[in-house]
Formats: structure tokens, sequence, C-alpha cells
């Protein structure tokens, strides 16, 4: 080998080629300080420094719960975004694990559980998935469907037992969405629908400030959520028949303009007005007819004297953006409500500030958490309740309302 050291080597000690060109120097170094203390000659090595203990550092994030301590996820629905977004985020999570998987389709159903360590008693289809009742692995169900498919399933998993977490928006109706708070309440179990933006830091920074009053009074609010929908992707096909969705971009992203809204100002719309740029019907990518709405724009008037101006579209480049305009300062969400990389920029008198705040994708791990939390300690969540997510369909039915008659629409105190 003469005085290079063997490829084989480095790998066994882990040391990387540059460290092991630097440490010539260093054997070199040891060996001097080895006949200078003796060794070479039979001598004894200096003491070693001892291990000792710490105290706790400051954590970033409070210690994870033990795995079977940990509450089990049944994740119902195998889509673009359960697969994507939401299984990763579980394992980032401190309360919560998967423990069952459920699917029309029963060999992604068993490729995912393979991947994520459930074993095959936790894989269900559609058809056997009132079996998991008997599951005592499984205590929550989150339903990650098709939005005319969430209050079907939320009555199924509470009528199995199951705290149910249910995407937005919460259902199509609101009298599917009082059916699903109705059936939780007699089951006993808890019903959360999944809100992620008011969890993703920026949000949540733009929330305390506006509540401590750090901006004074709000005026107006503009709010635009769009992007381009494309019914030849699996994820949009349903998205642009009526029959499975619902409803149209409002329904879908233009809910993100109206919940914030909601969260920033901290109160419910009184009235809204509202326009079809594209109403159902109207021809898609491609030239077909499309039964969703695909453009509309609204105002809601809030009692404390803000309005919002909102747009939602699925026929334009991605925007998700939200800003306020109040009294003593701007708060710009740009973008507001993406998966990664959401953005506050406050602008006061003195000029601009970007307050550095954690990572968006925190969002999802913390509404996980905080459902899990609201079980374990026996209380509504803090966001996400039934009467938050009836609330906004209701506001929702009352914009194509509005969109439809061409009148304002006034909306019933939440109740
Ligand atoms: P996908 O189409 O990608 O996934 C939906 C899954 O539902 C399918 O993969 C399928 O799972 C199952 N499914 C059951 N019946 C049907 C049916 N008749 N047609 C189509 N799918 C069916 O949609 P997304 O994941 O994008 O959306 C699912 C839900 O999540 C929606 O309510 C949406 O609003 C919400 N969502 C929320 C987001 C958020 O940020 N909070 C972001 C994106 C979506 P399988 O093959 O396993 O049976």
């Amino acid at each position: 080998m003469g005085g290079t050291v063997s490829r084989r080597a480095f790998v066994a000690t882990g040391v990387s080629a540059g460290a092991a060109v630097a440490g010539v120097g260093a054997f070199a170094g040891s060996a001097a300080r080895a006949a200078a203390s003796g060794e070479a000659a039979g001598g004894a090595l200096p003491p070693a420094p001892r291990a000792a203990g710490r105290p706790m550092p400051e954590l970033e994030r409070p210690l994870a719960d033990s795995p079977e301590r940990r509450l089990g996820w049944a994740v119902v629905g195998l889509g673009d975004f359960a697969l994507n977004h939401m299984l990763p985020a579980l394992g980032r999570t401190r309360h919560c694990r998967l423990t069952a998987v459920v699917s029309g389709n029963a060999e992604k159903a068993r490729a995912v559980a393979a991947a994520y360590g459930v074993p095959a008693s936790g894989v269900y289809s559609y058809d056997d998935f009132d079996r998991i009742r008997d599951d005592r692995t499984v205590d929550v169900v989150y339903v990650v469907l098709p939005n005319a498919l969430h209050a079907a399933w939320t009555e199924r998993a509470a009528r199995a037992g199951k705290h149910v977490f249910c995407e937005k928006p919460m259902a199509v109706t609101e009298a599917e969405c009082r059916r699903m708070i109705d059936a939780c309440a007699r089951a006993g179990r808890r019903l959360m629908i999944a809100y992620r933006a008011p969890f993703e830091p920026h949000n949540a920074e733009a929330i305390r400030m506006l509540r401590a009053g750090e901006a004074g009074a709000i005026r107006e609010i503009v709010a635009d959520h769009g992007r381009p929908l494309d019914p030849e992707k699996p994820a949009d096909r349903w998205r642009a028949e009526a029959a499975l969705a619902g409803g149209g971009s409002l329904y879908d992203i233009g809910i993100y303009s109206l919940n914030g809204a909601r969260y920033l100002t901290g109160e419910d719309p009184v009235e809204v007005r509202a326009t079809y740029r594209k109403p159902p019907g109207s021809p898609g990518p491609g030239g077909r007819p499309i039964d969703v709405e695909q453009g509309i724009a609204w105002t809601m008037r809030f009692p404390g004297g803000a309005v919002a101006h909102c747009t939602s579209g699925y026929d334009f480049q991605n925007v998700k953006r939200i800003q306020v305009m109040a009294e003593r300062a701007s708060l710009a969400l740009d973008p507001a409500t993406e998966y990664e990389g959401n953005r506050l920029i406050v602008t006061r008198e003195r000029g601009r500030e970007e307050p550095k705040l954690g990572e968006s994708s925190l969002q999802f791990v913390g509404e996980l958490d905080e459902f899990a939390s609201a079980i374990r300690e026996n209380r509504e969540p803090r966001r996400g309740t039934g009467p938050e997510g009836l609330h906004d369909v209701r506001i929702m039915q009352r914009i194509y309302e509005a969109a439809r008659t061409g009148r304002p629409v006034e909306v019933p105190p939440a109740r």
C-alpha cells in the first residue's frame, strides 16, 4: 500500500478523500506527540477526556411520543395529496402513526402499507372498511376522498367508533355537514376539518400580529387563489365533475381565500356579492364544457368594517396570495397557502420587513398533532372544528347564490 490509504480503508473508517489527505498531517502530528510523551518508549497515554452528562438542551420541538403511545391513523383514499404530503407528514408528527390504509386499489394499498410498515391486517378495501371497528390499532380515520364522499365516509367512520379527520371542503351541502357533526357527537368521537393554513408559520404569525393589534384595524383584504385545472390528470378528473367535486374552484382552492379572511379578521362575513367569470358549463381546457365553475370573484363584508375581495380560478397560473391592508401595517402573504415556501412581508411606515419563520411544511405536522392533542385532552380542536367547516360551506353556497342572482346575499351567523 506504500504511503497511500486504500479506498476500502476510507470506507471502513467513514473518512472522505479530502479529510484523508488532511489526515496525513494529523498522523504525522500524533506520531510526534507519541514520541514526545514517551509512548514510543512504552510510556502511558495522557488520560482521555471523560464523557459526562449535560442538562436537557433547549428543544426545537418537544420530544415525540414512543410508537405505542401514538394515536393510530387509518388513511382513506390513497391519492395525490395523501401520498405526497400527508403520509410523509404523519411520520414527522409527535403523536400520530399510520396503522391502516383504505383504498379501492388493493395492489396500491399493499405497496403503500409495505412502504410504511403497516401490517397486512391494516389494509382495507372500501367494501370491508366496517371491520375497522374491531381494529384496536386505529383511533382516527382520515377521509381524503373526493369532496362528495366526505359526508358518507365520516359517518361510516364515526359509526365504527373512530375519531374523524376530514379534508376540506367539509362536504358539499350544509345538511351533509350537520350529519357529520351529529354522527361524531352521537358516537362520542372528535371531528376536525383539515384546514392546514392556520398552522403554517407565516399565516400563524400574521394571525398573531393582527390579534395582538400590532397592525391596527383591518380595512381591506385581497385574496386570490388559482391554478390551471387539467381534467386529463387523475387528481383533477373528479374536480371537473360536479357530482364528485360538489363545486368548482371555489370549493377546491377559493376556500383558502374565504377561510383565510375569516382567520385573519377573526370574524365571520355578514354579506357576500359575487360574479361568475366562468360559470358552470363553460368550456375547459381542450374546449370541452366543464360542470363546475372555473372562475369566480366575490367580496365579503365583515362586521368590524373590513371588506375582503377574493378571486378563485381554474384557468390561470398558480396564485395563492392574501394581502391584509390595515391601519398601521400591510401584511402580504405571497405565497400564502403553498405546501412549502410561503412568505410574509410586513410593510409599516418605517419600511418593509420579512420575519424569518419556520418551514411551511410544518403546517401538515401541526394540524395532525393538533387533532391528536385535542383527542387526548378531550377538547375541541383549536382550528377546523365541524361548525367552522360547516360555516365555510354555508358561505360558499351564499357566494354561488350571489353569483347566480347578481344580488348581495346576507350570511346568517354561524350557529
Ligand atoms: P386524488 O384524486 O389524487 O385522490 C382521491 C382518492 O380518493 C383516489 O386516489 C382514490 O383513492 C379515492 N377515490 C375513491 N372514490 C373515488 C372516485 N369516485 N373518484 C376519484 N377518487 C376516488 O385527489 P386529492 O388527493 O387531490 O384530493 C382528495 C381530497 O383532499 C379532496 O377533498 C381535496 O379537496 C383534498 N385536498 C386537500 C388539500 C389540502 O391542502 N388540504 C390539497 C389537495 C387535496 P384509492 O385509489 O386509494 O381508492
